[in-house]
């Protein structure tokens, strides 16, 4: 194959990637890998302060001689103050950290809605809460300095939050198995009415089997996302901190990912049970000699959320736009179907070599007739090396300058490095299964 040409050999795209074979999606060895992974997830059950409250609980019920041993006193205000100063200390971590600051902004905000009336010191909390007080925001704001809330009072917080946050994750848990039938229902009659190549018991099998984790930000933090989907335990994780009327869409969003086409790659180890599987594609995001056409699936994964749950959040915006321009760009249009039966195909290992991801081909082939051979590839190296609103400037103006500039940065590192291609480079062009 040529690898600079774009060109894209397509009968590489059944084969097995060396030791690893490819296995059935739902199949008996895939099931036991992602329930044994599972095992690992019970710390994602945690609720912020509930160790440290557990443990001055538990000191009443303590020996002394233990307390001694362990806290070098047996004065038990002491070693509550000594337990409350490692939260504190996590605290205080999280609050300095951008990513986090809001979360712990949450926690005390909590508090001051509930306790303002009996601790004053809270009242200016309370009042930014309600929206009401952005001029005193900066002091109310230095409350989150957990130096500034007594012991007793930083307990109630703990305790409120450990409250309010199973409240909370209870009514998500219970309201699941709806959530999936709605969401099932949601696709089928998109799917039948678009004409998207699906397999209903199949969808049904993977939206039933998925796992779901209601985390604490405080303690897993999902970042700027709010919700993530993890291939290897088939598992859904959903922020805790969501507003109320995101819920329904981000779960559909995840979920989706959960729904999507796969091809999973197993090694078998010495024994029957060992062996790791790990997964080649989810959706139209391939995983080979690196992370490609993440953009491309979240697009396309989004722009079907929305389309599922008929709002509007702003999420993945610059992905669905630039989704919109390949479709729409080139010298015919591709039509969408064609990137949805490939987003919703599972690699086929019953099928024979060269029929096994069709739907994949079909569109890749769509991209390569429209614009150029290896244009989607191109387009992906052009995106991770000029982040994806580039992509969308390029795409509109024109995109022969994202051929150009690829082929140009892919001729120059090939002269840094060496004339020769690595056996390996075949996964590159290899990627779609
Ligand atoms: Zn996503």
């Amino acid at each position: 194959m040529n690898v600079d040409s774009g060109e894209y050999d397509l009968s590489d795209l059944d084969d097995d990637v060396g030791v690893k074979r490819k296995i059935p999606v739902g199949s008996a060895e895939h099931r036991s890998r992602y329930e044994y992974r599972r095992i690992f997830l019970e710390v994602e059950d945690a609720v912020f302060g509930q160790p440290s409250l557990n443990s001055i609980d538990w000191l009443p019920r303590l020996p002394e001689s233990l307390l001694i041993e362990r806290y070098k006193t047996q004065d038990k205000e002491v070693i509550t103050t000594k337990i409350l100063d490692q939260t504190r200390d996590v605290l205080k971590g999280l609050y300095g950290d951008q990513r986090s600051r809001r979360h712990v902004e949450g926690l005390y905000f909590e508090g001051a809605m509930r306790f303002h009336a009996e601790y004053p010191v809270l009242q200016p909390l309370n009042t930014v809460f309600r929206g009401m007080g952005l001029d005193v925001e900066p002091e109310a704001l230095d409350l989150c300095d957990p130096d500034v809330i007594d012991d007793e009072l930083l307990i109630k917080i703990l305790q409120n939050h450990s409250e309010v946050f199973l409240k909370k994750k209870e009514k998500f848990m219970s309201g699941l198995s709806e959530r999936r039938e709605v969401f099932l229902q949601r696709l089928q009659t998109f799917t039948k009415e678009k004409g998207i190549a699906v397999i209903p018991e199949d969808l049904q099998r993977k939206a039933d089997e998925l796992k779901f984790s209601f985390v604490d930000p405080l303690v897993i933090s999902l970042e700027e996302v709010v919700g993530t989907y993890n291939p290897e335990e088939h598992h859904v994780r959903i922020a805790g901190n969501l507003k109320k009327g995101q819920v329904d869409h981000v779960v559909t969003h995840e979920v989706l990912h959960g729904v999507s086409g796969q091809t999973i790659l197993s090694s078998k180890g010495l024994f029957e049970d060992e062996g790791e599987i790990s997964y080649q594609r989810v959706g139209l995001r391939i995983n080979a000699k690196g992370n490609h056409f993440k953009w491309l699936n979240e697009g396309v994964t989004e722009s079907l959320a929305m389309e599922l749950v008929g709002d509007n959040l702003d999420i993945y915006s610059s992905e669905r736009e630039l989704l919109n321009l390949l479709l729409t760009s080139g010298s015919t249009e591709i039509s969408d179907i064609l990137v949805h039966n490939a987003y919703f195909e599972d690699f086929d290992s019953s099928k024979s070599p060269g029929e096994r991801i069709p739907a994949w081909k079909a569109f890749y082939q769509a991209v390569n007739q429209a614009y150029a051979p290896g244009f989607l590839t191109m387009l992906d190296a052009y995106i991770q090396g000029n982040g994806v609103k580039a992509g969308i400037d390029q795409i509109g103006k024109d995109w022969h300058t994202v051929m150009e500039v690829e082929t140009r940065s892919k001729r120059k590192s090939r002269l840094k490095k060496d004339a020769s291609i690595s056996p390996e480079e075949r996964q590159v062009t290899a990627l779609a299964e």
